[in-house]
C-alpha cells in the first residue's frame, strides 16, 4: 500500500446491509454519484476512506473498482461482506480473510488453462500479504469475544460460541451458490477454496491491472447448500454490517495516521 494516507482507502461491499453499520460512522462524508452509485468519501479512525455498495456480481465489482482507481486514485481497496462456506468447518459466523482469489466460472479451456484469466497467465490471483495479515490478526481478536461484538440473542440464536478465522482460497461467481449438489461440485473442482462469494475476485484482477493492493474479509452467512437462501437471507440483515464494521474500524486503527487529509 502506498505510504501516502492522503490517498484514500476503498472500503467495499456488495449490499446494504453489509455496509450500512460503517457508512454510519463517517459524520463528515461527502457523496459523490459515479456511474449509478454512491462513493461515500470520508474518514473512519482518523483514515481517509471511500465506501461504497458496488452491488452484486462479478462485472458490478470491477466497474466499481475502475471507478475507484480512475476517479478516486486509492492507495487500497478491501472487500468485505459475506461469503458461502464450502471447506469443512468453515461455518456461520466464520471470517474468512482470502490469500488468493479465483473466479470459480471462468473457462477459456482448451485455449487456456480452465480458470486461467485469458492473457494474464493467472487464475489465482494474490491478495496483499501485509493488509491481509493485518485484518486476519484483528478478526480474531474480534471473534474471540462473540458475546461483545454481537450481544448474547445474536450469538445464542446463530450458535456463534466459537467462531474461527480462516487464510485460504476464496472464490468467486455469478452464481449465489445454494444447493448442496453445486457445493459438492465446487468441493470438488476447487478442493482448497475455502468460501465462495460473487464479487472479490473481480476486484482482484482489476487492482492486480492497477498495482493497487487489495484485500478481502467475508463473514460465512451460509453453507452454500440447500439451507443457503434461509441462513443468508436472517445472517445478513442480523450479523453482517456489525462484523464489517468491527474489523474494517479495528484494522484501520492500526494504521499510521498523518495530518488531517483534505478531500
Ligand atoms: N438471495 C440473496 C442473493 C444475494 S447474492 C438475496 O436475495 O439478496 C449473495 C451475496 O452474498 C453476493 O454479494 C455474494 O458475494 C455473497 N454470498 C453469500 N453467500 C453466497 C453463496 N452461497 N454463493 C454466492 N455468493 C454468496
Amino acid at each position: 500500500m502506498s505510504d501516502s494516507p492522503r490517498l484514500p482507502i476503498a472500503i467495499v461491499a456488495a449490499m446494504h446491509e453489509e455496509l450500512a453499520a460503517l457508512l454510519a460512522q463517517m459524520p463528515d462524508e461527502q457523496r459523490i454519484h459515479v456511474a449509478g452509485r454512491d462513493y461515500w468519501v470520508g474518514h473512519l479512525q482518523g483514515q481517509l476512506v471511500v465506501a461504497v455498495l458496488s452491488r452484486i456480481g462479478k462485472v458490478a465489482a470491477a466497474t466499481t473498482a475502475t471507478v475507484l482507481m480512475e476517479r478516486f486514485g486509492v492507495r487500497a481497496i478491501v472487500f468485505t461482506g459475506v461469503a458461502g462456506g464450502l471447506a469443512p468447518g468453515v461455518d456461520v459466523g466464520d471470517v474468512v480473510v482470502a490469500t488468493r482469489l479465483l473466479q470459480h466460472d471462468l473457462d477459456a479451456s482448451p485455449i487456456f488453462p480452465k480458470y486461467e484469466v485469458p492473457l494474464t497467465g493467472h487464475a489465482r490471483f494474490a491478495a496483499d500479504t501485509a493488509i491481509s495479515d493485518a485484518l486476519a490478526v484483528v478478526a480474531a481478536d474480534l471473534l474471540s469475544d462473540p458475546v461483545t461484538l454481537l450481544g448474547e440473542k445474536v450469538v445464542e440464536d446463530f450458535k456463534l460460541t466459537a467462531p474461527k478465522v480462516h487464510r485460504g482460497l476464496l472464490v468467486s461467481g455469478d452464481r449465489f451458490v445454494s444447493t448442496s449438489a453445486e457445493s459438492e461440485a465446487l468441493r470438488l473442482a476447487l478442493p482448497d477454496a475455502l468460501a465462495v462469494e460473487m464479487e472479490g475476485a473481480a476486484v482482484a484482477q482489476v487492482c492486480h491491472d492497477y498495482g493497487v493492493p487489495f484485500a478481502a474479509v467475508r463473514t460465512i452467512s451460509d453453507r452454500a447448500d440447500d439451507a443457503a437462501h434461509g441462513d443468508f437471507t436472517r445472517f445478513v440483515s442480523a450479523v453482517a454490517s456489525r462484523y464489517s464494521l468491527a474489523v474494517i474500524d479495528a484494522w484501520l486503527a492500526t494504521l499510521p495516521t498523518d495530518a488531517p487529509a483534505t478531500i
